[in-house]
Protein backbone atom coordinates (compact mmCIF):
# COMPACT_ATOMS: atom_id res chain seq x y z
CA UNK A 1 0.00 0.00 0.00
CA UNK A 2 1.03 3.71 -0.36
CA UNK A 3 -0.30 4.41 3.18
CA UNK A 4 2.64 5.47 5.76
CA UNK A 5 2.42 2.61 8.37
CA UNK A 6 2.98 4.32 11.96
CA UNK A 7 3.14 2.42 15.40
CA UNK A 8 2.92 4.10 18.83
CA UNK A 9 5.38 3.43 21.38
CA UNK A 10 4.53 4.65 24.80
CA UNK A 11 0.84 5.20 25.68
CA UNK A 12 0.11 7.97 27.91
CA UNK A 13 -1.43 11.41 26.50
CA UNK A 14 0.29 12.17 24.37
CA UNK A 15 0.18 8.62 22.43
CA UNK A 16 -3.58 8.71 22.82
CA UNK A 17 -3.29 11.69 20.83
CA UNK A 18 -1.60 10.25 18.19
CA UNK A 19 -4.21 7.39 17.89
CA UNK A 20 -6.97 9.92 17.21
CA UNK A 21 -4.92 12.17 14.90
CA UNK A 22 -3.92 9.15 12.56
CA UNK A 23 -7.61 9.18 12.19
CA UNK A 24 -8.06 12.15 10.87
CA UNK A 25 -5.21 11.59 8.36
CA UNK A 26 -5.90 9.07 5.44
CA UNK A 27 -2.31 8.39 4.31
CA UNK A 28 -1.62 7.28 7.96
CA UNK A 29 -2.61 3.54 9.11
CA UNK A 30 -2.16 2.49 12.66
CA UNK A 31 0.12 -0.79 13.18
CA UNK A 32 -0.51 -0.70 17.20
CA UNK A 33 0.77 0.61 20.14
CA UNK A 34 3.71 -0.67 21.76
CA UNK A 35 4.13 -0.39 25.40
CA UNK A 36 6.16 -1.26 28.68
CA UNK A 37 3.10 -2.48 30.69
CA UNK A 38 1.03 -5.51 30.07
CA UNK A 39 -0.73 -5.34 27.02
CA UNK A 40 -4.11 -6.39 28.22
CA UNK A 41 -3.65 -3.36 30.88
CA UNK A 42 -4.11 -0.80 28.38
CA UNK A 43 -7.19 0.55 26.76
CA UNK A 44 -6.83 2.15 23.33
CA UNK A 45 -9.38 4.79 22.13
CA UNK A 46 -10.60 2.62 19.33
CA UNK A 47 -11.69 -0.28 19.63
CA UNK A 48 -9.93 -1.85 16.77
CA UNK A 49 -6.28 -0.37 17.56
CA UNK A 50 -4.42 -3.61 18.97
CA UNK A 51 -1.86 -3.17 21.76
CA UNK A 52 1.73 -4.97 21.57
CA UNK A 53 4.84 -5.64 24.12
CA UNK A 54 7.73 -3.34 23.65
CA UNK A 55 9.53 -6.41 22.88
CA UNK A 56 7.69 -6.60 19.54
CA UNK A 57 9.68 -4.32 18.16
CA UNK A 58 12.63 -6.13 18.68
CA UNK A 59 12.67 -8.26 15.59
CA UNK A 60 13.31 -5.72 12.65
CA UNK A 61 9.67 -5.30 11.38
CA UNK A 62 9.15 -4.79 7.67
CA UNK A 63 5.61 -3.35 8.42
CA UNK A 64 6.16 -0.21 9.83
CA UNK A 65 7.23 2.80 8.47
CA UNK A 66 7.81 5.28 11.54
CA UNK A 67 7.45 5.00 14.65
CA UNK A 68 6.02 8.37 16.96
CA UNK A 69 7.89 8.27 20.62
CA UNK A 70 5.27 9.22 23.10
CA UNK A 71 7.82 8.41 26.35
CA UNK A 72 8.41 11.10 28.45
CA UNK A 73 11.34 13.57 28.08
CA UNK A 74 12.87 12.79 31.59
CA UNK A 75 13.88 9.08 31.53
CA UNK A 76 11.74 7.46 28.83
CA UNK A 77 13.32 9.32 25.74
CA UNK A 78 16.92 9.62 26.42
CA UNK A 79 16.74 5.73 26.36
CA UNK A 80 13.97 5.27 23.72
CA UNK A 81 14.79 7.40 20.98
CA UNK A 82 18.45 5.87 20.41
CA UNK A 83 17.73 2.53 20.62
CA UNK A 84 14.50 2.35 18.44
CA UNK A 85 16.24 4.98 15.59
CA UNK A 86 18.49 2.02 15.41
CA UNK A 87 16.32 -0.18 13.99
CA UNK A 88 13.27 2.59 12.44
CA UNK A 89 12.53 5.51 11.52
CA UNK A 90 11.06 7.52 14.50
CA UNK A 91 9.50 11.49 15.26
CA UNK A 92 10.37 12.50 19.23
CA UNK A 93 9.02 15.18 21.43
CA UNK A 94 11.81 15.71 23.63
CA UNK A 95 11.15 18.92 25.15
CA UNK A 96 14.29 19.52 27.91
CA UNK A 97 15.79 22.14 25.79
CA UNK A 98 19.04 22.15 27.34
CA UNK A 99 19.89 18.89 26.63
CA UNK A 100 18.74 19.04 23.03
CA UNK A 101 22.12 18.73 21.79
CA UNK A 102 23.00 15.67 23.76
CA UNK A 103 19.55 13.75 22.59
CA UNK A 104 20.36 15.12 19.10
CA UNK A 105 24.29 13.49 18.90
CA UNK A 106 22.58 9.91 20.48
CA UNK A 107 19.77 9.63 18.19
CA UNK A 108 21.95 10.86 15.31
CA UNK A 109 24.66 8.13 16.01
CA UNK A 110 21.96 5.34 16.07
CA UNK A 111 20.08 6.74 13.27
CA UNK A 112 23.07 6.95 10.66
CA UNK A 113 24.25 3.32 11.52
CA UNK A 114 21.38 2.00 11.10
CA UNK A 115 20.16 4.27 7.79
CA UNK A 116 17.25 5.53 9.66
CA UNK A 117 15.49 9.06 9.89
CA UNK A 118 14.87 10.69 13.41
CA UNK A 119 13.00 13.72 13.68
CA UNK A 120 13.62 14.76 17.18
CA UNK A 121 12.12 17.44 19.32
CA UNK A 122 8.99 18.47 17.48
CA UNK A 123 5.86 19.61 18.73
CA UNK A 124 4.96 23.25 19.52
CA UNK A 125 7.61 24.16 21.82
CA UNK A 126 10.01 22.78 21.28
CA UNK A 127 8.52 22.72 16.85
CA UNK A 128 6.40 25.09 15.73
CA UNK A 129 7.49 27.73 18.32
CA UNK A 130 11.23 26.99 17.50
CA UNK A 131 10.77 27.65 14.00
CA UNK A 132 8.89 30.43 14.21
CA UNK A 133 11.69 32.00 16.72
CA UNK A 134 14.26 31.39 13.86
CA UNK A 135 11.95 33.01 11.13
CA UNK A 136 11.74 35.87 12.87
CA UNK A 137 15.62 36.01 13.58
CA UNK A 138 16.07 35.31 10.08
CA UNK A 139 13.56 37.81 8.33
CA UNK A 140 14.39 40.86 10.86
CA UNK A 141 17.91 41.17 11.38
CA UNK A 142 17.55 44.11 13.82
CA UNK A 143 14.44 43.76 16.78
CA UNK A 144 13.49 41.56 19.78
CA UNK A 145 11.95 37.60 20.39
CA UNK A 146 9.32 37.40 22.73
CA UNK A 147 8.09 33.71 23.44
CA UNK A 148 5.29 33.65 26.02
CA UNK A 149 3.34 30.86 27.06
CA UNK A 150 -0.81 30.60 28.22
CA UNK A 151 -3.08 30.49 28.72
CA UNK A 152 -1.91 27.23 30.12
CA UNK A 153 -2.31 24.17 32.34
CA UNK A 154 1.16 23.84 33.91
CA UNK A 155 2.31 20.17 35.01
CA UNK A 156 4.68 20.69 36.76
CA UNK A 157 3.60 24.25 38.77
CA UNK A 158 0.01 21.94 39.70
CA UNK A 159 2.55 19.17 41.07
CA UNK A 160 3.95 21.68 43.24
CA UNK A 161 1.17 23.60 44.46
CA UNK A 162 -0.44 20.20 45.81
CA UNK A 163 2.91 19.62 47.47
CA UNK A 164 1.60 22.82 49.98
CA UNK A 165 0.56 21.96 53.47
CA UNK A 166 -3.47 22.15 53.46
CA UNK A 167 -4.19 21.53 49.70
CA UNK A 168 -5.89 18.34 48.94
CA UNK A 169 -6.41 19.36 45.59
CA UNK A 170 -5.43 21.93 42.68
CA UNK A 171 -4.00 22.94 39.16
CA UNK A 172 -2.14 25.85 38.28
CA UNK A 173 -2.43 27.77 34.80
CA UNK A 174 0.47 29.99 33.77
CA UNK A 175 -1.20 33.18 31.68
CA UNK A 176 0.91 35.49 29.75
CA UNK A 177 0.70 39.19 30.77
CA UNK A 178 -1.22 41.34 28.62
CA UNK A 179 0.09 44.44 29.16
CA UNK A 180 3.46 43.13 28.18
CA UNK A 181 2.18 41.73 24.76
CA UNK A 182 0.26 45.18 23.68
CA UNK A 183 2.95 47.04 24.12
CA UNK A 184 4.85 44.60 21.79
CA UNK A 185 2.70 44.61 19.08
CA UNK A 186 2.65 48.06 19.29
CA UNK A 187 6.59 47.80 17.85
CA UNK A 188 8.32 48.03 21.39
CA UNK A 189 11.20 46.06 22.06
CA UNK A 190 10.99 46.35 26.29
CA UNK A 191 13.72 44.56 28.03
CA UNK A 192 11.20 42.39 30.16
CA UNK A 193 11.56 41.16 33.79
CA UNK A 194 10.28 37.82 34.96
CA UNK A 195 7.10 38.91 36.85
CA UNK A 196 6.61 41.14 33.53
CA UNK A 197 6.72 38.04 31.59
CA UNK A 198 3.87 35.81 32.77
CA UNK A 199 1.22 35.25 35.69
CA UNK A 200 0.12 32.52 37.65
CA UNK A 201 -3.40 31.16 38.64
CA UNK A 202 -4.06 28.64 41.08
CA UNK A 203 -7.18 26.57 41.50
CA UNK A 204 -7.11 24.90 44.91
CA UNK A 205 -9.33 23.08 46.87
CA UNK A 206 -8.55 22.86 50.41
CA UNK A 207 -8.24 20.18 52.24
CA UNK A 208 -10.20 19.79 55.92
CA UNK A 209 -9.36 22.28 58.80
CA UNK A 210 -6.69 24.03 56.92
CA UNK A 211 -6.39 27.88 56.94
CA UNK A 212 -7.28 29.66 53.45
CA UNK A 213 -4.89 32.70 54.36
CA UNK A 214 -1.94 30.37 55.55
CA UNK A 215 -2.26 28.65 52.60
CA UNK A 216 -2.86 31.15 50.09
CA UNK A 217 0.71 32.71 51.21
CA UNK A 218 2.49 29.69 51.49
CA UNK A 219 1.55 29.02 47.58
CA UNK A 220 2.30 32.86 46.42
CA UNK A 221 5.77 32.87 48.33
CA UNK A 222 7.14 29.79 47.87
CA UNK A 223 10.92 30.58 45.88
CA UNK A 224 11.16 30.01 42.35
CA UNK A 225 7.62 28.87 41.41
CA UNK A 226 5.19 31.20 42.55
CA UNK A 227 7.33 33.99 44.37
CA UNK A 228 9.03 35.32 40.83
CA UNK A 229 5.17 35.82 39.21
CA UNK A 230 2.19 37.45 40.17
CA UNK A 231 0.19 34.60 41.77
CA UNK A 232 -3.42 34.38 42.01
CA UNK A 233 -4.89 31.62 44.50
CA UNK A 234 -8.62 30.78 43.97
CA UNK A 235 -10.42 28.49 46.60
CA UNK A 236 -13.07 26.14 45.02
CA UNK A 237 -15.03 22.80 45.75
CA UNK A 238 -13.47 19.78 44.58
CA UNK A 239 -16.80 19.26 42.50
CA UNK A 240 -15.92 22.66 40.69
CA UNK A 241 -12.39 21.35 39.88
CA UNK A 242 -13.87 18.31 38.44
CA UNK A 243 -16.23 19.95 36.19
CA UNK A 244 -14.41 22.82 35.45
CA UNK A 245 -10.39 21.73 35.49
CA UNK A 246 -10.38 18.65 33.81
CA UNK A 247 -9.24 19.81 30.07
CA UNK A 248 -5.10 20.42 29.43
CA UNK A 249 -5.12 23.44 27.54
CA UNK A 250 -2.10 25.34 26.44
CA UNK A 251 -1.11 27.78 23.84
CA UNK A 252 1.34 31.00 23.83
CA UNK A 253 2.93 33.72 21.65
CA UNK A 254 6.12 33.90 19.43
CA UNK A 255 6.47 38.18 18.05
CA UNK A 256 9.36 39.52 16.49
CA UNK A 257 8.95 43.18 17.04
CA UNK A 258 11.22 44.99 14.54
CA UNK A 259 12.57 47.83 12.58
CA UNK A 260 13.73 47.75 8.60
CA UNK A 261 14.84 51.23 8.86
CA UNK A 262 14.72 54.21 11.00
CA UNK A 263 11.47 54.34 12.36
CA UNK A 264 9.91 51.37 10.34
CA UNK A 265 8.39 48.82 12.90
CA UNK A 266 7.92 45.31 12.02
CA UNK A 267 5.85 42.99 13.63
CA UNK A 268 5.07 38.98 13.15
CA UNK A 269 3.09 37.02 15.46
CA UNK A 270 2.55 33.20 16.10
CA UNK A 271 -0.26 32.29 17.83
CA UNK A 272 -1.47 29.09 19.71
CA UNK A 273 -4.73 28.64 21.21
CA UNK A 274 -4.98 25.20 22.09
CA UNK A 275 -8.04 23.27 24.14
CA UNK A 276 -5.68 20.01 24.49
CA UNK A 277 -1.79 20.35 24.26
CA UNK A 278 -1.24 16.55 24.59
CA UNK A 279 -3.66 16.26 21.21
CA UNK A 280 -2.37 19.26 19.05
CA UNK A 281 1.68 17.85 20.06
CA UNK A 282 0.01 14.69 18.32
CA UNK A 283 -1.09 16.12 15.36
CA UNK A 284 2.15 17.75 14.80
CA UNK A 285 3.91 14.70 15.09
CA UNK A 286 2.06 12.85 13.16
CA UNK A 287 2.65 15.82 9.89
CA UNK A 288 6.51 15.25 11.27
CA UNK A 289 5.83 11.64 10.75
CA UNK A 290 5.10 11.88 6.99
CA UNK A 291 7.97 13.83 6.31
CA UNK A 292 10.30 11.31 7.92
CA UNK A 293 8.59 8.48 5.59
CA UNK A 294 9.50 10.71 3.08
CA UNK A 295 12.95 11.94 3.92
CA UNK A 296 14.14 7.98 4.67
CA UNK A 297 12.74 7.19 0.71
CA UNK A 298 14.97 9.98 -0.44
CA UNK A 299 17.64 8.27 1.21
CA UNK A 300 18.10 11.05 3.86
CA UNK A 301 18.75 9.67 6.78
CA UNK A 302 20.74 10.56 10.25
CA UNK A 303 19.07 12.99 13.18
CA UNK A 304 16.43 16.06 12.20
CA UNK A 305 15.23 18.90 14.00
CA UNK A 306 12.63 21.01 12.33
CA UNK A 307 15.31 23.39 10.87
CA UNK A 308 16.43 20.27 8.52
CA UNK A 309 12.68 19.47 7.55
CA UNK A 310 11.06 21.02 4.12
CA UNK A 311 7.57 22.45 4.79
CA UNK A 312 6.12 20.85 1.53
CA UNK A 313 7.13 17.61 2.98
CA UNK A 314 4.74 17.81 6.12
CA UNK A 315 1.81 18.34 3.86
CA UNK A 316 -0.08 15.34 2.38
CA UNK A 317 -0.05 17.26 -1.00
CA UNK A 318 2.54 16.68 -3.68
CA UNK A 319 4.99 19.35 -4.24
CA UNK A 320 2.98 20.01 -7.99
CA UNK A 321 -0.25 20.16 -5.79
CA UNK A 322 1.13 22.92 -3.49
CA UNK A 323 2.82 24.90 -6.13
CA UNK A 324 -0.96 24.95 -7.90
CA UNK A 325 -2.92 25.79 -4.84
CA UNK A 326 -1.02 27.13 -2.32
CA UNK A 327 1.91 29.24 -3.49
P1 LIG B 1 2.35 10.62 30.04
O1 LIG B 1 0.88 10.60 29.83
O2 LIG B 1 2.89 10.64 31.42
O3 LIG B 1 2.96 9.34 29.28
C1 LIG B 1 4.35 9.05 29.28
C2 LIG B 1 4.58 7.54 29.32
O4 LIG B 1 4.16 7.03 30.58
C3 LIG B 1 3.77 6.78 28.28
O5 LIG B 1 4.49 6.70 27.07
C4 LIG B 1 3.52 5.43 28.92
O6 LIG B 1 4.54 4.48 28.55
C5 LIG B 1 3.60 5.72 30.42
N1 LIG B 1 2.24 5.75 31.01
C6 LIG B 1 1.17 6.46 30.57
N2 LIG B 1 0.08 6.24 31.34
C7 LIG B 1 0.49 5.37 32.31
C8 LIG B 1 -0.15 4.76 33.39
N3 LIG B 1 -1.46 4.95 33.64
N4 LIG B 1 0.57 3.96 34.21
C9 LIG B 1 1.89 3.74 33.96
N5 LIG B 1 2.55 4.27 32.91
C10 LIG B 1 1.86 5.07 32.11
O7 LIG B 1 3.02 11.85 29.29
P2 LIG B 1 2.39 12.70 28.09
O8 LIG B 1 1.46 13.72 28.64
O9 LIG B 1 1.93 11.77 27.03
O10 LIG B 1 3.68 13.51 27.59
C11 LIG B 1 4.80 12.84 27.04
C12 LIG B 1 5.91 13.86 26.73
O11 LIG B 1 5.51 14.71 25.68
C13 LIG B 1 6.24 14.83 27.85
O12 LIG B 1 7.25 14.30 28.70
C14 LIG B 1 6.76 16.03 27.13
O13 LIG B 1 8.17 16.00 27.13
C15 LIG B 1 6.32 15.84 25.70
N6 LIG B 1 5.60 17.02 25.18
C16 LIG B 1 6.20 17.81 24.25
C17 LIG B 1 5.56 18.92 23.74
C18 LIG B 1 6.21 19.76 22.66
O14 LIG B 1 5.61 20.76 22.25
N7 LIG B 1 7.37 19.42 22.16
C19 LIG B 1 4.29 19.25 24.18
C20 LIG B 1 3.67 18.42 25.14
C21 LIG B 1 4.33 17.31 25.63
P3 LIG B 1 4.17 2.91 28.44
O15 LIG B 1 2.93 2.78 27.61
O16 LIG B 1 5.39 2.31 27.81
O17 LIG B 1 3.95 2.46 29.85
Amino acid sequence: STQIRIGIVGYGNLGRGVETAIALNPDMELVGVFTRRAPASVEPVGAATQVFPMSALDTDRDDIDVLILCGGSRSDLPEQSPAQAARYSIVDSYDNHARIPDHFAAVDAAARAAGTTAVISTGWDPGLFSLNRVFGEAILAEGSTYTFWGRGLSQGHSDALRRVPGVAAGVQYTLPSEPSIERIRAGATPELSTRERHTRECYVVLAEGADAETVRADIVNMPDYFEPFDTTVHFISEHELASDHRGMPHGGFVIRSGTTSDGTAQVIEYSLALDSNPEFTASVLVAYARAAARMNRAGDVGAKTVYDVAPGLLSPLSAEELRAGYL
